[in-house]
């Protein structure tokens, strides 16, 4: 052992201590659903991605117990080797069928998706176009790739446009964007974002991982909530989030795009392959989601509801429609004092502050589910609005 290494290690863990920016985790020891056992206590859970309620849906396990009966617990192997299934392929048609795109490539994580889609399509003659507040996992995927860099900023279509005139010179253009961001809630202007890429003719990538079966009349996702099914050339996705919420990533797009990536993308390549459970599972979730949008449709209802009560309770939100509802402080250790406060009122919620979001812009983050019932929303408002009163954020 080198002492010396871990010395310095423990440091520097001691500073992110000292900091107040040490991530403590609190253990479930239940399901994860609307209702959790969080550190032995019953409470109400608010800051799941739980989003459809599918993660313990009987529906869920039932679909995954059956692929393990029928297609066993795992492959052993990466998907070229010896590690596609039937179901895999199955799956990957269903997802393509859902966002109304040709093909569609599976992989463990989203994260492995960003993580592997710009380096096999680009390199040093090309230029990629990202807003600078983009998901940890697109960044680093475009680290990974030889295009120039270019940011803009966020939401700034003036700036994007910008950006693509500076790099006409350039083969290919990728705008890179979350469509959904995820400690503000907000949505992406894809309609103005694709019109842009026509005008100066560029790629649009876009990712997916909080809108995927649930934003859109029928849950496909910003793309259809924007009005632009058909116009985007690359979705990445999770089936983490809404879509069951255990693992699972794709990237979904031309038939071209796919087999590309099937043949160069290094996390598809060198990793394994998906489980044959969460695949099942996966399978059964996308089948409900488009023989019904019972699920969304609640999801919709419930987040109305609760944005309507709490700001009529006087809390300051981030005013939009998606289910992820900041709940602004501006204070970090006042963002603290409440997440700690809604805890012991039985009402499962976390506090977001720098770096995780710009200084001075501390926050509590929830959200909503379809898992949620209206007593569960009416208990959460009721709390905030006690808690809120005693830390002086209301009156
Ligand atoms: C959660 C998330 C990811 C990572 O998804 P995993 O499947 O958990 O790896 C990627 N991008 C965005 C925008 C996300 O919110």
């Amino acid at each position: 052992m080198n002492n010396n290494f871990v010395d310095r290690i423990k440091a520097e863990v001691s500073e992110i201590e000292a900091a107040g920016l040490f991530k403590q985790e609190r253990i479930i020891s239940s399901v994860q659903s609307a209702h959790i056992m969080a550190n032995g206590k019953p409470v109400l859970n608010f800051c799941a991605n739980n989003y459809l309620g599918l993660s313990s849906h009987p529906k869920t396990i039932e679909a995954a117990h059956q692929a393990i009966d029928n297609r066993g617990y795992g492959l052993s192997s990466v998907r070229f080797i010896c590690g596609t299934q039937d179901i895999h392929k199955e799956l990957e048609q269903k997802i393509s069928a859902f966002l109304g795109t040709e093909d569609t490539i599976l992989y463990c994580a989203a994260f492995d998706a960003n993580g592997g889609v710009f380096e096999p399509l680009l390199n040093e003659q090309d230029a990629i176009i990202s807003d600078e507040l983009n998901h940890a996992s697109i960044i680093d995927g475009v680290r990974l790739c030889k295009a120039e860099r270019h940011r803009y900023k966020h939401n700034d279509m003036q700036e994007l446009e910008e950006k693509l005139i500076a790099t006409q010179h350039c083969r290919s253009r990728m705008i890179a964007t979350d469509s959904v961001f995820s400690m503000d809630g907000t949505i992406a202007q894809l309609d103005k974002i694709v019109a842009l890429a026509e005008k100066y003719d560029a790629i649009v990538m876009i990712d997916e991982c909080h809108s995927s079966g649930f934003i859109g009349k029928t849950g496909r996702g910003v793309h259809e909530h924007c009005g632009v099914m058909g116009k985007i050339d690359i979705i990445t996705g999770t089936l983490g989030k809404a879509l069951g919420g255990a693992n699972g990533g794709f990237t979904s797009g031309s038939k071209a795009v796919i087999d590309m990536l099937r043949q160069k993308s290094r996390p598809y390549l060198f990793s394994n392959t998906l489980a044959p459970s969460i695949v099942g599972a996966s399978i059964a979730i996308l089948d409900m989601l488009s023989e019904t949008t019972a699920l969304r449709d609640k999801l919709e209802q419930n987040t109305l509801y609760f944005r309507e009560q709490i700001t009529n309770a006087g809390f300051d939100i981030k005013p939009g429609i998606h289910p992820i509802v900041p709940i602004m402080l501006y204070d970090a250790p006042l963002a603290q004092k409440m997440a700690a406060r809604m805890l012991e009122e039985g009402v499962y919620v976390v506090g977001f502050f720098y770096p995780v979001v710009a200084k001075g812009n501390a926050r509590i983050r929830v959200q909503i589910s379809a898992g949620h019932e209206r007593e569960d929303l009416d208990k959460a408002i009721a709390a905030f609005t006690k808690v809120g009163k005693e830390l002086g954020v209301i009156k």
